[in-house]
């Protein structure tokens, strides 16, 4: 676990071995990284996709942050580092606001090929495990713990 997750030095060490874990994710073509054709998506895509994973800036963060349920699952399994460190940096963000709900397959959206929690490595499930389980173990979730307990026990299932 991430042991106190407030603390800058262990949330450093936390994204290190984050992207570490994630290094072998294949990075998207703009045309993949979102599968709905809409201004919207085609927007996300062409922002997202001028960045390798850990150089998304700060500021096309703050307007991204809420865009994970429309990103492909290779795009999705590709960014998810960068959202993940951006809620542990930024946590007044869209992202940290929307990432509870994005961090377990909805019945709605990840179903078949669109599935975006199909594809993570050994090591990329251990490593968002971490994150679940702070999470989790936050009180500052009190009001989601029945949904964060369902995250986590998909995470530790597929782990
Ligand atoms: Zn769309």
């Amino acid at each position: 676990m991430i042991a106190r997750p407030r603390s800058e030095v262990d949330v450093a060490d936390y994204i290190d071995r984050l992207y570490r874990a994630f290094a072998e994710a294949p990075r998207r073509d703009r045309d993949e990284s979102t599968p709905h054709r809409c201004c919207e998506c085609d927007e996300v895509a062409a922002r997202l996709s001028r960045y390798a994973a850990r150089d998304v800036p700060d500021d096309e963060m703050l307007r991204l942050g809420d865009s994970l349920p429309l990103l492909s699952p290779k795009a999705f399994r590709y960014y998810l580092p960068r959202f993940i460190e951006f809620c542990l940096t930024t946590p007044e963000s869209s992202a940290e606001a929307v990432m509870n709900c994005n961090l377990a397959p909805s019945g709605d959206l990840d179903v078949g090929e669109r599935n975006r929690f199909a594809q993570f490595s050994e090591a990329e499930r251990r490593v968002v495990l971490e994150f679940v389980e702070c999470r989790a173990a936050s009180p500052d979730y009190e009001s989601d713990r029945k949904f964060l307990d369902e995250v986590l026990g998909f995470w530790r299932g597929a782990s």
